[in-house]
């Protein structure tokens, strides 16, 4: 029986992937490469893949995390960036690497990944597919069932480990060959597409880009706020943030060290949770009061009473909140967008 490593991402085109090598009797392991961006963690999924269960499809999948060597490439890629701070050929030439050491150690025959030419502009293109082997060692090793009757026969097609009459010859965007397939493999559920990656999303790169030209060394905590709330950078460079619905602010208030300021509304109006950076100014303070009142229930009043606690010691200040002018000067983000 073959035996393949499976780049596996949660969407549906991967799990097609996995269900058609598995059809041909192909031997799959499906792994997920878990970094604090990529394809399976979503900003509103609190930096959690989410994809639906693979038991019921007859495979499980196992995690690998490469987020520090992810973050090298997300801050120099070889190949540059997308549209935003997506390095996707870098990217898929690293989980490609990766699949190798695997593949070498379980004693695979081949990898297989769920790539359809022509759905991605930068990654999936006929010109990119052998640039990416070749920068991962892996050339002729790939299999993309989807697509791989308009590329080059792979060494597995090859040796006759499988037969090239049954994969197939998707290309383009449209979706709908994979969602006939997905019905005659009986893949009821799956995710929508573009819900994805965090690179490539216009206001999460900005923030990025603005981190990383302030600390070329972020830690990995001040990476996973990124994907978090409103973001604000006062003049001295003290971030503040302020989460947008209960979720966030849960997930912000989680995060927050005891040196931080945690500040949030006392009397009984729907609050945002604030969290201002250990060290910032007086000045700073009073900003991120201001703004947990304007993102709060109470921004029509004129002076509203904000806790503030900072390792176990509370404090109350009155605040009026934020004007324009504030959020338009300290907030992170793209001009001509709002969050
Ligand atoms: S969109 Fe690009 S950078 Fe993001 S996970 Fe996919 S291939 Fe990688």
């Amino acid at each position: 029986m073959p035996k393949a490593i499976a780049l596996y991402s949660g969407g549906l085109d991967s799990t097609l992937s996995v269900l058609i090598m598995k059809r041909l009797g192909v031997d799959v392991m499906p792994i997920l490469f878990v970094t604090d961006f990529g394809c399976s963690v979503s900003r509103r999924s609190g930096g959690k893949p989410t994809f639906p269960a693979t038991e019921p499809l007859g495979f499980s999948i196992e995690k690998h995390y490469i987020g520090e060597e992810f973050l090298k490439l997300v801050k120099n890629p070889k190949f540059g960036h997308g549209k935003n701070m997506n390095p996707c050929i870098d990217c898929k030439a690293l989980m490609l690497k990766e699949a190798r050491k695997l593949m070498e150690e379980r004693c695979a025959d081949f990898i297989i990944t769920g790539e359809v030419l022509g759905q991605r502009p930068m990654s999936q293109r006929r010109d990119t597919f052998p640039k990416i082997e070749k920068e991962a060692g892996v050339v002729g090793l790939v299999v993309r069932p989807l697509c791989a009757k308009l590329l080059k026969p792979s060494l597995a097609e090859e040796k006759g480990l499988i037969d090239r009459d049954n994969l197939y010859a998707f290309s383009g965007r449209s979706r709908k060959p994979q969602i006939a397939l997905a019905s005659e493999l009986g893949v009821t559920e799956y995710p929508q597409p573009a819900g994805g990656c965090l690179l490539t999303d216009p206001i999460y790169s900005y923030r990025l880009r603005e981190l990383l030209a302030r600390n070329p060394s972020p830690s990995m905590r001040e990476i996973q706020f990124l994907r978090l709330g409103r973001h604000f950078r006062t003049s001295d460079g003290f971030s503040i943030i302020v989460g947008r619905d209960e979720q966030e602010n849960a997930e912000i208030e989680k995060m927050i060290m005891p040196e931080d300021y945690a500040l949030q509304l006392t009397v009984d109006y729907g609050s945002p949770f604030v969290v201002a950076e250990a060290g910032i100014s007086e000045e700073g303070l009073n900003l991120a009061a201001g703004l947990c009142v304007r993102y709060s229930s109470a921004r029509r009043e004129r002076l509203v009473p904000v806790q503030i606690v900072q390792n176990e010691t509370t404090e109350i200040v009155q605040a009026s909140p934020a004007g324009e002018r504030e959020i338009e000067q300290f907030m992170i983000q793209p001009p001509d967008v709002r969050d």
